[in-house]
């Protein structure tokens, strides 16, 4: 609980997660697997739609931008270069009498061991999980699970030079699988040891850094307002620069108002020429930049957003989440911004007689060609209304026996539970329209407002 938002918790979160199934423990039928978590039917939509919003922004709808994807299994002279293998670990402390392991560089938002043990020194544990490539298991096969998807872009910089003949500034994208053998994992998906990333590597002009850095930290807030984040729950955590490590030379994190507390949900660096100098080093490849202005050859500076998946989709579910008043019960809705909703509109027929499901499913068939639609005919339809306002659909549609004669149906928003009847003819377009932006009380012809603001009986 937090003063901002009093009435999310991580509980009644994680809890609306597993009724309606957006997220389980993973392995659940044999007491879960720690810091692993697997999507459910819905939770997998929300997934979805929350990388594609990253993706249309970062690489669709932009001419500076191309998209990769690399494999999680990568040469293990990555990260001996890339400094991983050395430098890649959080500092462990063990309760001498619990042996309960703790991030000692988190101690204070950590429980401290319950039996008031006493602590051990810090040692630096190394977060990458390690396994064997082919079928001998000897130190010669040691790989890595890649604990970021960063290093692909960089190994890959001149493959995608070559092949796209792209001028600086240029980024290259990934959405993936990373694995960090997290010390404590918890928060629900917060931290996780396998959750998956969306990273961006923006390669420019040395001297050109400071300007690029200040031009994603806002677009990168801009993107997280844009989908429904409040701008009052995120914030800028500008890093030490004594305490940056020895490559980067700005780093930011966006933080979010979780219900725990302010944290990290996406990270920011200035990386300079660091990770493309040793990866040419240690390689003996040339990955550099021939600019054709000024006829010189350099190694790009780079600015890095990078943000986690299960992070973003988590802050998107608490800025989401509201109760209301309801008769005795209270209302929960999912105030999912339309582009995030994993169900945008769902089908609700009146009866289940066979004519009017008939009229309804072919409604159903139609819309859901063009929107990710539910048929729902059971129950009342004031639970149905409720269940579609727990999952975030922002649109339902009832199909009445009226509808049979005057062929239009009542569409009611999940915000102001308003009401509006309109022609089947123009259903699809109108939603489209609505989920463009459009206010829901405009009217296709031959529509009219039913209820300007919602009571429901
Ligand atoms: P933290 O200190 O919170 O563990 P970090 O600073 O090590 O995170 P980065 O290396 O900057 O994280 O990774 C970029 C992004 O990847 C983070 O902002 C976060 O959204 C996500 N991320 C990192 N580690 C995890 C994890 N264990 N579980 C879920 N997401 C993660």
């Amino acid at each position: 609980m937090n003063e901002q938002t009093p009435t999310v918790t991580m509980e009644k979160i994680s809890s609306l997660c597993r009724r309606r199934g957006f997220v389980f423990p993973s392995s659940e039928i044999y007491g879960g697997l720690s810091g692993c978590w697997d999507y459910g039917p819905l939770g997998i939509e929300l997934k979805r739609n929350v990388k594609q919003a990253w993706w249309s922004a970062m690489v669709q709808e932009r001419d500076d931008m191309v998209g990769i994807e690399t494999s999680i299994l990568m040469h293990p002279k990555v990260w001996m270069a890339s400094g991983h293998l050395k430098g890649f670990s959080d500092p462990l402390v063990e309760c001498k009498s619990c042996h309960q392991r703790f991030r000692g560089d988190k101690l204070t938002e950590q429980k401290c061991p319950a039996c008031g043990g006493e602590l051990t020194p810090e040692r630096q544990f190394n977060l990458m999980f390690k396994t064997f490539i082919g079928p001998i298991e000897d130190g010669s096969n040691v790989i890595y699970l890649r604990p970021e998807t960063a290093q692909g872009m960089f190994v890959n910089f001149d493959n995608v030079l070559q092949t796209t003949r792209r001028k600086l500034p240029f980024g290259i994208a990934q959405q993936g699988k990373s694995f960090r053998n997290e010390i404590t994992t918890g928060n629900f998906i917060f931290r996780s040891r396998e959750f998956e990333q969306m990273e961006m590597e923006y390669f420019v002009k040395p001297g050109t850094d400071e300007k690029w850095f200040e031009y994603w930290l806002e677009t990168r807030l801009n993107w997280y307002v844009k989908h429904g984040i409040k701008r009052e729950h995120l914030s800028i955590l500008e890093h030490e620069k004594a305490k940056l490590a020895h490559y980067a030379k700005r780093v930011c994190d966006i933080t979010f108002l979780y219900p725990m507390g302010w944290d990290e949900v996406e990270g920011l660096a200035s990386r300079t020429d660091f990770d493309l100098t040793q990866h040419a080093n240690a390689s003996g490849k040339v990955l550099d930049y021939y600019d054709d202005e000024t006829k010189e050859h350099y190694v790009p500076y780079v600015i890095e957003p990078a943000v986690g998946v299960d992070r973003a989709l988590l802050a998107f579910m608490c800025d989401a989440y509201a109760e209301e008043p309801d008769k005795d019960e209270t209302r929960i809705i999912m105030r999912f911004h339309p582009s995030l909703a994993p169900v945008k509109a769902a089908i609700l027929p009146l009866s289940k007689k066979e004519n009017l499901s008939n009229f309804a499913r072919d409604i159903y068939k139609n819309l859901r060609t063009s929107l990710a639609t539910q048929y729902d005919d059971t129950q009342s339809i004031g639970r149905r209304y409720r269940r579609q306002d727990e999952i975030g659909t922002p649109y339902c549609v009832t199909v009445d026996f009226q509808s049979l004669e005057d062929n239009r149906v009542t569409v009611r928003e999940r915000d102001s539970m308003a009401q509006i009847r309109i022609p089947i003819a123009e259903l699809k377009k109108s939603l489209l329209a609505k989920m463009d932006g459009e206010n829901f009380l405009t009217l296709p012809p031959g529509g009219e407002v039913v209820q300007a603001k919602g009571k429901e009986a």
